[in-house]
């Protein structure tokens, strides 16, 4: 997982990009104090609290939260 404050700066842009583009309205997406997240409920699985975090969360883990919900079913959740 990426350290808030440590993550290389073409990383942050990619992990920018994809915040910016994965296909989920602006109503979900929160990018101020330079957070990276979405909210929408489709990325959470049984966690209400999972939110997507471009920032925080591994590549890993990103992968799987934008999987649909049969994928989550199949390939077992990362740990970070
Ligand atoms: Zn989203």
């Amino acid at each position: 997982m990426s350290d808030f404050l440590n993550v290389p700066e073409d990383e942050l842009i990619l992990r920018r990009l994809l915040w910016c583009h994965h296909g989920c309205s602006s109503e979900f997406l929160y990018g101020d104090d330079g957070e990276l997240q979405c909210s929408h409920p489709k990325h959470r699985g049984l966690n209400p609290f999972d939110a997507l975090d471009f920032r925080r969360d591994s590549a890993k883990l990103l992968e799987w939260k934008l999987m649909n919900d049969e994928a989550k079913r199949i390939v077992p959740r990362p740990k970070s």
